[in-house]
């Protein structure tokens, strides 16, 4: 970094965020004695704040976002360069870098083929579900519009996004939702007695845990569901990956009730787990891949909604007058930037070989939380697969109650004292955020990664003993 802001330019920015900046996720009655954290400058895994102290990012941009690392001239160059040719045409015109990013993200998706650009994780989102409403008109008679979704899975800050929302804290005050979203459990195997299914290990647990689906299904009528949404990896719930055998039966359930299943990549996609998506893990087939984070690394404001093409050839057929194609727009989804930038952070990826380096420098990460588990008795389990891994705090290992979230929040705070950004689960349900999240850019080397998880021996030592 060239240095710190100077000493009255860093009061001034200080003070109009203070007075005008509503941020994210924050409660603003410390900033009375306190000043906000301003992040400055970024380079590769590095961020420096105003006053010139600096971190090792360990949550790309705080939500698994920068997958490529910052400073990227080559990303700021192929955007300045499109923005000076066309910057924007919206509406049903198509443009040269919409084709050329939808044709290189579908090489990366055997059996889907469509690609609608939109803006947002929450937004891609909405556009699967009023796809999946559509199809519910227009197949079935206004029939199977219930769209099922997860306990514990996060799908967007949007009214319809959160009505398949499974995090109760981030819901409580902002009903009511709209209709026919149905919940179905969790599948997670640290805490399987919470659904009934503690006698159970290995893929019968999987299984299990996938049937509880089809009792919902069952329950609700299988004609009046249309699809189900879930996580591949549960990200803000507590990163949760599914056990073995789920996903082959999910996909089962599905097709035996005529289900479309609806995979939301936003956290996942573009190789965050050590492959292109997380679903190309298990072996699955969806109908539709919503993805958003990664797919720019936060260069520019870009998402998708993917479909396979039986998907889209429902919306080509024009034999109804008004339900012939998806009267939907986004106004954002014209900007070039997205997929110039989107294109580029592909590239980079495949070029520098970032998949193989996210799955080597995953596994170093959770070796190292692993090893951590023998000195502190109080992480109950470590979890997560690539660079996506969560370890779970709890008080003591036998009962699994959680730690409390003043005390997660101390290890966050001691860890960025210590020049280290970490993340804890994104309070999902009360009283339960006891999972800290960990999600560096894929570029991540192996010193940075022993870095991290120093800085969290020393926290946990410093905090719990
Ligand atoms: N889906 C998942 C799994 C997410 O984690 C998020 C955001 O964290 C979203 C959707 C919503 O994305 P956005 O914040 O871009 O609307």
């Amino acid at each position: 970094m060239d240095g710190a802001l100077k000493e009255n330019d860093i009061s001034h920015v200080v003070e109009a965020d203070k007075a005008h900046v509503w941020h994210h996720l924050t409660q603003h009655k410390p900033f009375e004695t306190a000043d906000p954290r301003i992040i400055v400058e970024g380079k590769g895994m590095r961020v420096w704040d105003q006053n010139g102290k600096e971190y090792i990012d360990a949550v790309s941009g705080g939500v698994w976002t920068v997958n490529v690392g910052y400073g990227r001239e080559s990303i700021a160059d192929v955007v300045r360069d499109q923005l000076v040719k066309l910057n924007y045409f919206a509406g049903s015109a198509g443009s040269i870098p919409g084709a050329m990013f939808s044709e290189k993200l579908i090489s990366k998706m055997p059996g889907m083929t469509r690609v609608y650009v939109t803006n947002s994780g929450s937004e891609a989102n909405e556009k699967a579900f009023k796809m999946i409403r559509q199809i519910a008109h227009k197949r079935y008679g206004g029939k199977k519009t219930k769209i099922l979704y997860r306990d514990r899975d996060y799908h967007g800050s949007t009214l319809a996004a959160m009505s398949a929302g499974g995090q109760d804290e981030r819901n409580m005050q902002y009903g009511p939702f709209a209709p026919d979203f149905v919940r179905v459990p969790h599948c997670m195997e640290y805490r399987k007695d919470e659904i009934g299914l503690g006698h159970l290990s290995g893929a019968e647990f999987g299984r299990a845990a996938a049937d509880l689906i089809e009792e919902v299904i069952l329950r609700e009528g299988p004609d009046t569901v249309g699809a189900l949404c879930l996580e591949p990896i549960t990200a803000g719930g507590g990163v949760i990956e599914a056990p073995e055998g789920y996903w082959d039966r999910v996909r089962e359930i599905c097709d035996k009730h005529d289900i479309l299943l609806h995979i939301d990549e936003v956290v996942c996609g573009l190789g965050r787990t050590g492959t292109w998506f997380g679903y190309q893990h298990y072996g699955i087939q969806p109908d539709f891949v919503t993805m958003a984070k990664g797919v720019a690394s936060g260069y520019a404001a870009i998402a998708c909604c993917v479909t396979t093409e039986k998907v889209f050839a429902m919306f080509k057929d024009n034999s109804d007058d008004v339900l012939n194609h998806f009267r939907d727009i986004s106004t954002f989804g014209g900007c070039t930037a997205g997929p110039a930038a989107a294109l580029e952070n592909m590239r980079i990826i495949e070029d520098e070989g970032l998949l193989e380096n996210t799955t080597k420098m995953g596994e170093r990460m959770l070796g190292n939380l692993k090893a951590l588990m023998d000195k502190h008795e109080v992480i109950g389990d470590v979890r997560g697969k690539g660079l996506f891994l969560g370890a779970e705090l709890v008080t003591d290992r036998e009962t699994k109650e959680p730690v409390s979230e003043k005390e997660i929040a101390a290890v966050v705070g001691d860890c960025g004292a210590q020049g280290v950004i970490i993340g804890a689960s994104n309070r999902s349900i009360p009283g339960r955020n006891n999972v800290l999240c960990f999600s560096p850019a894929l570029i991540v080397t192996a010193e940075d990664v022993d870095r991290i998880t120093d800085a969290v021996d020393k926290a946990l030592t410093k905090i719990f003993g």
